[in-house]
């Protein structure tokens, strides 16, 4: 079904001596994966072909996925083709030379808000923006080529967007895209120590986490963290955020949130909003995000919206549970 548009993709892509690309702001595995993946397969398979990835953003629990390139005059933006990967609307592209760009293409697994570029291919079934970059690496596998290293690159994106293969998009397909990517070669020991293993400190801070969390009438789990826990525990606003993973694994609290102040200068707090059975993406969209059904963002600007948001999710929940019967 998007055959069409894949091969409009590989054409684009052969036309242009100079290819970009960019991903969204706020990175996570899946399109840090998805770029430096996808840049590995382009590398490798037209080795004259100059190909830059240009983001600023310092992401340091994947600092192992290596630095990206530094930045290049406008007039190699200009004459190059850009592909932005993972990104469901133009606002969250990090890099916004990508404008510069002759043409512009998007490729994403979110909820289409808004399309942008010349050519859009969105497949929002698909568990990770990575997993298109493997199935498209397997329907013109006669043409490209991808080593170890590529391969590393987009089953880190895989495995984080995934929850390591564990939330409800998964399915057949993932796993089968998975096995081409450890048929190349992935040192998965090393993948999963350089993920899991937390310092010390971010132990303390969980355990923080665990005495400051609290729950709605209705069972949506919640965390605020102001900027004197983030000084108090050191942190970065992405380890502070971080702290979502920690909220899942509650019996009954279907939906989870967490709210970081950013100490931006207009008061922005980050909201991390997650959910098992139920789609939370509405409350997200309500509140200036997006995202996946269970897995979504937003930006709140004060403690009232906060309370509003809250309890928007809590009714959301609560009319679930009233007309569901197998969650838990
Ligand atoms: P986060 O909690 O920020 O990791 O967001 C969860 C998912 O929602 C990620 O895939 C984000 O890319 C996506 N997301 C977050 N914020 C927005 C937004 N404002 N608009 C669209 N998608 C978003």
């Amino acid at each position: 079904m998007n055959t069409k548009i894949m091969e409009t993709i590989l054409q684009k892509i052969k036309e242009y001596d100079s290819i970009m690309l960019f991903r969204h702001i706020r990175s996570d595995g899946d399109c840090i994966g998805a770029t430096k993946g996808f840049k590995r397969i382009i590398e490798l398979s037209w080795p004259q072909k100059k190909v830059y990835l240009i983001d600023d953003e310092v992401v340091r629990y994947l600092d192992f996925m290596g630095p990206d390139d530094d930045d290049v005059a406008d007039d190699v933006y200009k004459q190059s083709l850009g592909i932005v990967l993972d990104t469901a609307s133009e606002s969250r592209i990090s890099n916004q030379k990508y404008k510069l760009c002759k043409e512009l293409i998007k490729i994403d697994h979110h909820i289409p808000l808004e399309n942008y570029g010349d050519y859009a291919w969105v497949e929002e079934e698909r568990a990770s923006c990575c997993e298109m970059i493997v199935h498209f690496y397997n329907t013109f596998k006669d043409q490209l080529e991808l080593d170890s290293l590529g391969a590393t690159h987009l089953y880190t994106g895989m495995v984080t967007d995934t929850g390591r293969f564990k939330y409800s998009g998964v399915n057949g397909d993932t796993l089968r895209n998975a096995a081409i990517l450890l048929d190349i070669g992935v040192d998965t020991d090393i993948l999963y120590a350089r993920l899991y293993l937390e310092a010390y400190e971010y132990l303390k801070f969980k355990a923080h986490i665990y005495q400051r969390m609290q729950i709605t009438p209705n069972g949506v789990a919640y965390i605020y963290i102001d900027r004197a826990m983030q000084e108090e525990f050191n942190l970065s606003l992405e380890q502070a955020s971080a702290c979502i993973g920690n909220l899942d694994s509650i019996r009954g609290c279907i939906s989870w949130l967490a709210f970081i102040e950013t100490g931006d200068e207009k008061g922005s707090i980050r909201v991390r909003l997650r959910s098992r059975f139920v789609h939370i993406n509405s409350i997200a969209e309500k509140y200036n995000g997006g995202g996946h059904a269970c897995a979504s963002g937003a930006t709140v600007y004060s403690r009232e919206e906060v309370d509003a948001l809250l309890h928007d999710a809590d009714t959301l929940i609560k009319e679930y549970k009233e007309t569901h019967e197998e969650w838990l």
